[in-house]
């Protein structure tokens, strides 16, 4: 379990920017991976713009 959530922190990085990703717990086994962009990043404001 441990290793999956590396894994998927590590995949989910974004190229763009320095973000961080902070694991969120929803409920019992269910954690979603949150990446935290900077306010300058293309891609952050790509997905925002949308
Ligand atoms: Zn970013």
């Amino acid at each position: 379990m441990t290793a999956i959530t590396t894994m998927a922190a590590h995949t989910h990085d974004c190229p763009d920017c320095l973000s961080e990703t902070r694991l969120v717990h929803l409920a019992d086994n269910i954690h979603v991976v949150q990446i935290l962009h900077d306010d300058t990043c293309p891609t952050y404001q790509r997905i925002e713009g949308d």
